[in-house]
């Protein structure tokens, strides 16, 4: 008769400190290069994120762009 052994590994959960932060670019209209907006925000809130129109002086053009959710792409930070 066989023997079993069962081990049952300690269960650890390891805590997520590590917060993915994005940054959100906004495309420029005049250029097509991304801009950062200078904010950032965690990726996971983001589908959930409510975010009012605004705008920012882009660096590429020089020229003040406003930009929805839906204008954004999450990139890495900077
Ligand atoms: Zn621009």
């Amino acid at each position: 008769m066989a023997r079993r052994f069962y081990f049952e590994p300690p269960r650890r959960r390891l805590k997520s400190t590590l917060v993915n932060m994005k940054s959100l670019l906004v495309r420029c209209p005049a250029t097509s290069k991304l801009t950062d907006t200078g904010q950032t925000i965690e990726e996971k809130l983001w589908s959930a994120a409510k975010v009012k129109a605004q705008k920012f002086t882009c660096a590429h053009c020089g020229k003040v762009h406003s930009w929805t959710k839906a204008d954004v792409i999450l990139g890495r930070p900077l």
